[in-house]
Order: structure tokens, then sequence, then C-alpha cells
């Protein structure tokens, strides 16, 4: 099933995820519905926020990109980065963000501890395009956005686009979530 996108402004993009303790049939449908809702979009990466849920999962598929067509889809649940090292600066997107892309400076590599779609525990190395996807989703796991690391002159070239979404004003080709601001409010 597609599910709508939730949008920059929404509080569930701002709440640190929870972590999952296992998988059951509901977690199996919520990354039925991610993976789809991503293909949908397109895009080459989801964290459960984006769908609507405030857990520590995310999925990507790099494939689309032509070096990178070996790549395999990944499920990768509660995932905590143990260490990194180079930097990169690299041109990002959000399906959250609509119509906005700008540079972000983030590790080269990094070594990740996270388990997989079978909940079992894999501790790993990544680099390149996916070390870039795993990191931008991650962040939204931890309620940050690309935006946020933008340098200072890039945020303020696009924070009109920004507030144009907050308010309902922009283009998407895929559904989108009305934006909720009352959940967290009531969380305090
Ligand atoms: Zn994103």
């Amino acid at each position: 099933m597609i599910v709508p996108i939730t949008l920059y402004s929404d509080d569930i993009l701002r709440q640190k995820a929870v972590p999952l303790e296992g998988i059951d049939s509901g977690v199996r449908d919520l990354i039925g519905n991610m993976l789809e809702t991503m293909y949908n979009a397109p895009g080459i990466g989801l964290a459960a926020p984006q769908a609507g849920s405030a857990l520590r999962l995310l999925v990507l598929d790099i494939s689309c990109m032509k070096e990178y067509a070996h790549v395999k889809p990944m499920v990768v649940i509660n995932p905590v980065v143990l260490s990194s090292r180079g930097y990169l600066a690299m041109e990002e997107g959000c399906l959250s963000i609509p119509g906005v892309q700008g540079d972000v400076v983030r590790p080269a590599v990094i070594t990740l501890r996270y388990r997989n779609e079978e909940y079992a525990e894999e501790t790993m190395e990544f680099s390149g395009m996916l070390a870039r996807v795993l990191q931008h989703e991650i962040d939204h796991l931890d309620g940050r956005l690309f935006v946020d690391r933008l340098q200072k002159r890039d945020r303020r070239k696009v924070q009109k686009q920004l507030d144009a979404i907050a308010s309902g004003s922009f283009a998407a080709s895929y559904p989108v979530a009305e934006i909720s601001s009352s959940g967290y409010a009531a969380n305090g």
C-alpha cells in the first residue's frame, strides 16, 4: 500500500523515533508499505517517520543508479553508527521536502551496526552512495533533516521554499500527508 509521505514542518519529522523490539506482522506490513511508497515516488530511501511511524526503521534501494545496479535493497532497523571517517560534500534532496536540493557535508565512510529484515544483527562498513543515503535516513530517525545541515548561505537560499511547503504550497508527484502539528505538542 502506498502511504502518504509526511512533509517538512510535520512534527513527526522532528521526533526521536523509537527502537523496534522485534518484527511482527505489523512491522512487516510497514516495511512493505515503505518500499512500495519509496518506489512509487520514486525515491532511493525512506525512513519510517516519513511514512507516519516514529520507529527506528528505514529502507533504501540505490540500484536505479548505474554504478550501483548490483546493490540489493536494504531494510535497516535500529541503526547505530559505530565510527566514521573522511568528509564529503554531496547534493541531497528529500521526499519530505519536495523541490529542495542542497550540498551537505557528511562522513564519507561509516561503520554501522543494525538489524536486517530478519531482525538479525549485522555490522558493516559503508561508503559512497550507500553511506550517504544511510546517514540521511538515520538523521530522519533522530528528527533531523538535511536542510538543518546546509551552510547558512545555502539555507537562506531555500528558506522561502521551506516556508512555502509549511504553508501547503508545493508540487509533489506522489501522495503526501496533511501536515500535523498536534501530536508533538501533546507529548510536550
Ligand atoms: Zn529525507
